[in-house]
């Protein structure tokens, strides 16, 4: 018998170091009050756009209800979650509006997802961003509404079913042939 292969790779990945259970031995604080500092300790070390949410804090304030959204859709606690400027998409007529970026932290195997708002219902819908089969990009690659989505995407990945995001992304490397959407 061969002893199981464990994904280290995967559980060693950057998980902010307490999302769940107890957190007294680093603010000193029970109960609700401790874990909203650790939430606040969470966001600072992992959310560029914290330190300066109050200069728009409408945004701040959509991106907070995007967070328990997917908190909800997915199963996990929302202080994992992060919603930031996605680095790789911009929109508006001269592009100067930086697209959502939604990290998700899995508080229990450490591994991260990304998810960007579906354009076809961006306040209830998400695409799932993995790597592109082609050139390895970080493209949206499943339509994921719900929990029940991701997880027969995982189980059944369809290459059929790519989400409309998918072809014309711009994080597929320059000469992939996914990154037009010209047939
Ligand atoms: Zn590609």
């Amino acid at each position: 018998m061969s002893e199981e292969k464990v994904d280290t790779a995967v559980s060693n990945t950057e998980l902010p170091p307490v999302i769940a259970g107890g957190t007294d031995h680093l603010t000193g604080l029970n109960g609700l009050a401790g874990r909203a500092i650790q939430a606040a300790m969470v966001a600072r070390a992992t959310d560029p756009g914290f330190a300066r949410r109050r200069e728009n804090w409408q945004l701040w304030q959509q991106r907070t209800a995007i967070a328990r959204q997917v908190a909800v859709a997915f199963d996990t606690p929302v202080a994992a979650i992060v919603v930031i400027d996605d680095p790789d998409r911009r929109y508006g007529l001269s592009g100067q509006c930086p697209g959502t970026l939604v990290v998700l932290t899995d508080p229990v195997a450490g591994k991260e997802w990304r998810f960007i708002p579906s354009s076809s219902a961006p306040l209830t819908a998400w695409c799932l961003l993995q790597e592109c089969p082609q050139c390895a990009g970080v493209v949206p690659v499943a339509d994921v509404a719900s929990f029940a989505d991701l997880g027969d995407y995982l189980d059944r990945p369809d290459p059929v079913l790519r989400p409309f995001e998918f072809n014309g992304d711009p994080a597929h490397h320059y000469d992939c042939p996914n990154g037009t959407t010209r047939q």
